[in-house]
């Protein structure tokens, strides 16, 4: 069977966060098929040696690319580890993502505590 599929979101000021509960999670997450925005899914790939498929960074499209693919049925779940302190210039793409979610009902984490009970 197909490994599910995660796509990892984080932005800058949740990087080291999103880093430090993938490689808390890295048991876990190496039975899913990874994906995320680009700088994320780097970060994540070299800090665990998982393999991350890499989309578009978040501010020049891979949110929506994410987006699209949920829309598909690509996407099973979505860890996004946004940032509620600095204003984002890809907020549009960011609600998009978090509607597109709902519209799917597809699981979307965005914060440690909800991404700790995604993985169990
Ligand atoms: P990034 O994008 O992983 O390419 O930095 C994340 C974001 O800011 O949406």
């Amino acid at each position: 069977m197909d490994k599910k599929v995660i796509a990892l979101i984080a932005h800058d000021g949740k990087k080291a966060e999103m880093v430090e509960w993938a490689v808390k999670n890295k048991d876990k997450l190496k039975d899913y098929s990874l994906c995320g925005t680009g700088n994320t899914s780097r970060r994540v790939a070299e800090a665990t040696g998982l393999e991350v498929k890499s989309f578009l960074s978040g501010p020049l499209g891979g949110d929506q690319q994410i987006g699209a693919k949920v829309a598909e049925g690509a996407i099973d779940a979505i860890v996004f580890f946004c940032d509620p302190l600095t204003a984002q210039p890809h907020d549009p793409d960011v609600r998009a993502l978090l509607r597109i979610a709902v519209v799917y009902d597809v699981p979307i984490a965005t914060n440690k505590s909800t991404a700790d009970c995604l993985l169990k």
